[in-house]
């Protein structure tokens, strides 16, 4: 299966995919893998569009797309003319760019390129993935992303129908980013280490590292499966809200805050809401 908006450009070890903004996000990594493209295979299940990517610098399992994007094209709609934006220019950072901070509102994508390797080595950066290839040397990009899915619907974090764990809006909740000094400082309170892993590349050399928000939100003493009425966390995956019948969109954010107010009473750590807010109040957002 193709898709349809996209126009392929082959060289020597990479190919450039030119994508239609409007374009099936998972449709596309299907036919990359297919193409035995690497660069998307852990991006996975992930729902939404090709334009929305760049916008929070989609990430799972130890890819983000700020490592493949070659060039995001947007409409100005302050100058009302088309701009292109070299990666280096989109100010990609952890769930960040230039389009969802700076310039949010200002920019309507309508195009992303994605460089991606012909025949390139599939990422095994992630503990559950590495364990799923264990003996296994070089897999290939496809069986790669096939292990993704199958990770994503046992946490209820692919879409299926009657799946009452997936009805979320994906992870609530960011990773905090903190130093190695906020990691001792935890470790000597709670008596045990937690556990932390590299931020992303532009935090390499920082000493920053994530800190898993799931971990903080167990430890605060909320568990998978607490709920308050008809919202609730999921039963599979702790960083995920879920809509048990019913719930307002209200309803939804009081659970959050009761969690974000928890973690934060134990740990000082304010955690950073991931989904944007649409129709509530401009402090809200
Ligand atoms: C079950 C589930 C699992 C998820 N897992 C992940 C995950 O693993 N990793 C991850 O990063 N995200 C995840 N998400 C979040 C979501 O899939 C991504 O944010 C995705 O990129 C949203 O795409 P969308 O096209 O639906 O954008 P929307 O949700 O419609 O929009 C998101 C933001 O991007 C802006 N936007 C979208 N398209 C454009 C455009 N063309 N031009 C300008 N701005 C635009 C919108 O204005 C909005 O601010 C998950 C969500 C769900 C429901």
């Amino acid at each position: 299966m193709g898709v349809r908006g996209v126009q392929k450009y082959e060289h020597a070890e990479h190919v450039v995919y030119e994508v239609g903004a409007g374009e099936d996000w998972d449709a596309l990594v299907k036919q990359s893998v297919e193409d035995n493209c690497a660069g998307l295979e852990c991006l996975a299940g992930i729902p939404g569009t090709v334009g929305g990517t760049p916008v929070q610098n989609v990430g799972a399992y130890g890819q983000e797309v700020a490592s493949t994007v070659a060039n995001v094209r947007a409409y100005d709609m302050r100058t009302l003319a088309f701009v292109d934006f070299p990666p280096a220019e989109c100010d990609f950072a952890y769930r960040r760019s230039r389009f969802n901070t700076a310039d949010r509102g200002r920019y309507v994508i309508t195009r992303v390129d994605y460089s991606l390797m012909l025949g390139g080595t599939a990422t095994l950066r992630y503990a559950d993935l590495q364990k799923e290839f264990q003996g296994h040397s070089d897999p290939r990009v496809k069986e790669v992303a096939e292990a993704v899915r199958h990770i994503r619907r046992s946490k209820g974090m692919l879409l299926v129908d009657g799946d009452p764990d997936c009805r979320s809006a994906g992870s609530f909740f960011k990773n905090p980013l903190v130093s190695a000094e906020q990691i001792h400082q935890i470790a000597t309170k709670e008596g045990k280490e937690p556990p932390y892993f590299p931020a992303g590349p532009e935090d390499e050399h920082s000493g920053i590292v994530k800190l898993p928000a799931a971990w903080l939100i167990e430890q605060a003493g909320f568990a998978k499966g607490f709920a308050q009425g008809a919202a609730g966390i999921s039963s599979r995956h702790t960083l995920a809200l879920i809509n048990r019948g019913g719930a307002s969109a209200t309803k939804i954010l009081a659970l959050a805050d009761e969690i974000a107010s928890g973690v934060e009473a134990r740990f000082g750590i304010r955690l950073e809401r991931e989904p944007v807010l649409l129709g509530f109040a401009e402090e809200r957002r």
